[in-house]
């Protein structure tokens, strides 16, 4: 915990990942893990880890990266903090983020902008770019973040980082400062597979807190990790939408993929003919479900509150100030394609269409066991490239956006650079079957 601390002291006036740093807490917290004799043989016993900002702590600010919640105190913990405290992990702070989770790119948080490690102009990915950022860096040996669209994944894949996104369900969300509340996953940012399966492992479980929270059994994720992929059936999508995809992104992931054949690993062929409509599906569902979750933030309850003569005039003033304009951007899509005049021609065409993306993933793993590609069709892209771009920043997503609509769990495993910068493999699994994921993974690294 003191060499993190440090390390943050020393690098993260440039880096920008964390939001808040408490070292008084996380030294307390250390000394009594060292003297208590109940963690003696914790599993995560004294390991220094980083939250993103959206993850609610007990007494230390949680902003969710929003002028909104700028001095949030939450009462409570989120049920991963929990876990982490029983298996003796250390938090010693949170990470940056784009607004509520909104982004691609950290560039939204209202308070600053992270760099990645990998060249200060560019962006680590988002929107759990501190977690990544600080994971890169080597400030922590892992981090939390949360996954709505790619927010694990892709920000793993810019800065060289392992990130996987559970199995939807699979994680508790209790806690997790809601955004589109049937696609919000929280995971890991590691360094390797194995540390991934440690921390899936300390964090993972039924949750009576979270209603979607699921009972099915959990395994020991370390366990057979270092089995190999000999006849594990990896599946390439024909047809993979390519539009933006970089050659030498595509020339990577190619090469990852043939040496896990290479090891052993089949690799077959796999449609996934609605694949190209997922982008378009999540920035229906996402936004509509966002809109209702950010109708809590009115200035009342919680978070800031701005003078005003009328209630009417506190509600609004709250919230222009409040939200930032991608929030707001959100906000504006959800409410119009929940209204009651379009709420068929959109809201429920993206549920059907996101019941046939499902539909293809079952299929797909009748002939395959994982499914290979890449987790964004970039490297980092500079700060501020696509910012006034919305639709751009959005496409970015297109490889991420299908696992979070189907549920299932996903990870960015790191497989080469393009001009020193990382590039990352994406795998994605059947459902609850993280185990295979992290396999696979484990025997590429
Ligand atoms: N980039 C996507 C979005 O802006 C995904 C974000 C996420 O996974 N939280 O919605």
């Amino acid at each position: 915990v003191e060499r993190s601390l440090r390390a943050i002291r020393e690098v993260d006036g440039r880096l920008k990942a964390f939001l808040l740093v408490d070292e008084e807490q996380a030294l307390a917290a250390a000394d009594r893990i060292d003297r208590a004799k109940m963690y003696q043989h914790a599993p995560l016993r004294g390991v220094p880890y980083a939250a993103k900002d959206n993850i609610v702590t007990r007494g230390v600010r949680t902003t969710a990266a929003s002028r909104i919640l700028e001095n949030y105190i939450p009462p409570y913990n989120a049920t991963v903090i929990d876990k982490l405290q029983q298996a003796a992990a250390v938090m010693v702070g949170k990470t940056n983020m784009d607004e509520f989770a909104m982004g691609s790119s950290t560039e939204t948080s209202a308070f600053q902008k992270t760099a990645n490690p990998y060249g200060e102009d560019r962006v680590p990915g988002g929107s759990s770019g501190g977690s990544a950022a600080a994971v890169a860096a080597g400030l922590v040996p892992f981090a939390l973040g949360s996954d709505t669209g790619g927010s694990i994944r892709q920000p793993a894949a810019f800065t060289g980082c392992f990130g996987l996104k559970p199995t939807y369900g699979r994680v508790s969300r209790y806690g997790l400062i809601a955004f589109a509340s049937s696609l919000d996953q929280i995971g890991p940012f590691t360094r390797t597979a194995e540390d991934a399966a440690l921390v899936l492992n300390a964090i993972c479980g039924h949750d009576p807190l979270d209603s979607t929270s699921s009972r099915e059994p959990v395994p020991n994720f370390a366990d057979g990790i270092d089995r190999g992929v000999k006849g594990v059936r990896v599946g390439i999508v024909r047809h993979l939408p390519e539009e933006g995809l970089e050659p030498g992104v595509k020339a990577a992931v190619d090469r990852a993929i043939q040496q896990l054949e290479a090891e052993g690993a089949e690799v077959v062929e796999i449609e996934l003919p609605h694949m190209e409509y997922a982008v378009a599906t999540y920035y229906l569902i996402a936004p509509a479900e966002a809109s209702s979750n950010l109708a809590r933030y009115d200035g009342v309850r919680y978070g800031r509150r701005a003078e005003a003569s009328s209630l009417l005039e506190m509600y609004e003033r709250s919230r222009s100030e409040g939200f930032g304009m991608e929030v707001k951007r959100r906000i504006i899509i959800g409410t119009y394609a929940l209204s009651s005049g379009y709420y068929d021609a959109y809201y429920k065409r993206a549920q059907q269409m996101r019941t046939l993306i499902r539909q293809d993933y079952e299929r797909a793993f009748e002939a395959c066991d994982v499914i290979a590609m890449p987790t964004a069709p970039t490297t980092a892209f500079k700060l501020g490239e696509k910012l006034d771009n919305p639709l751009q920043m959005y496409l970015n997503d297109i490889y991420t956006i299908p696992a979070n609509l189907a549920g299932l769990p996903g990870a960015s495993v790191p497989c080469g650079f393009v001009d020193g910068l990382p590039v990352g493999l994406q795998l994605i699994g059947r459902p609850f079957d993280e185990a295979t994921l992290l396999r696979v993974a484990h025997a590429y690294e």
